[in-house]
This record gives structure tokens, sequence and C-alpha cells, in this order.
């Protein structure tokens, strides 16, 4: 007897969607490089907290064994405010935050999507972030650092 699963296409479809390219990324210098395995429809956050705002981006949220860090750990210096939870690492040469530890997910990292080389980047959403009710939207984000 053979016993066939069928697979529905749409769960086929999504599955080719979410396939994970390698994107490179870097500071405004180069100093600092990195990679990330992500697919190749982005979906990035624009944040309006007081140092998202002023610093812009577009931010995504990657799960840890998803994140490289290729060279320039010693030109990354490190900016906290507030509670001190978030990691606001930047390049000290060019001053571009490339990619940073959030407070919503520390086990995770933050990529500024305008840091990426845009070889396998078919496209980016990005949704707003209401970080100024910082606390009523975090949990919105938790996932994101989790693998799957
Ligand atoms: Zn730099």
């Amino acid at each position: 007897m053979t016993i066939i699963i069928r697979v529905p296409q749409q769960a086929e479809e999504e599955n080719i969607m979410s396939e994970l390219k390698t994107h490179q990324g870097a500071c405004h210098c180069g100093a600092v490089k990195f990679e990330i395995d992500a697919p190749s429809q982005l979906h990035a956050h624009a944040c309006n907290c007081s140092i998202c705002y002023q610093s812009g981006g577009d931010q995504m949220i990657v799960p840890t064994s998803r994140f490289r860090l290729l060279c320039g750990e010693d030109a990354i210096t490190t900016y906290t405010f507030n509670t001190g939870a978030a990691q606001h690492t930047f390049c000290k040469h060019c001053g571009i935050k490339a990619f940073y530890t959030p407070r919503s997910n520390p086990d995770g990292f933050s990529v500024n999507l305008r840091c990426l080389d845009r070889t396998h980047v078919e496209s980016i959403v990005v949704d707003s972030f209401d970080g100024q009710n910082w606390e009523q939207n975090a949990g919105a984000l938790a996932h994101l650092s989790r693998e799957g």
C-alpha cells in the first residue's frame, strides 16, 4: 500500500517564499561586515521611539542563529540609555548602526535593512511600529527572534 500525503499548494508556495538566502551587510565605511539568513521578501519595522526616530532605518529582527558577524568586532561600540537593556551597537568610525540587540528581543539581532546588499532582496515591506508606547506593543515582536 502506498500512502501519498499531499501538500496543499498554498503551503508549497509559502515554503518557496520563505526559503532562506544569505544576505551580506555592512556599515558605511565597511569596517563592520555581517551576514544574515533570511527570505528574499523581507519584512521590516520602522519604529518611532526616541532613538529609532532620530537614527532612522528599516529594522528587521532575526534569531541569533541566523546572524553572523564577519568582521569589525573592534570597530563596534555600544550606546545604552533608559533601562540599558537594548545594546545600541554602531561602528565607531562611520557612526552607522547596521545592527543592534533590541530590548524587545535580547535573544536576537535587529538588522537595519538599509545596510544589506540588495542582490537577493526581492522586496521589503515596512510596517510602522509604535515604539513610543513600547510596553503595550513590544510583545508583538517577541516571536521574531525565534526559529521557524
Ligand atoms: Zn563603519
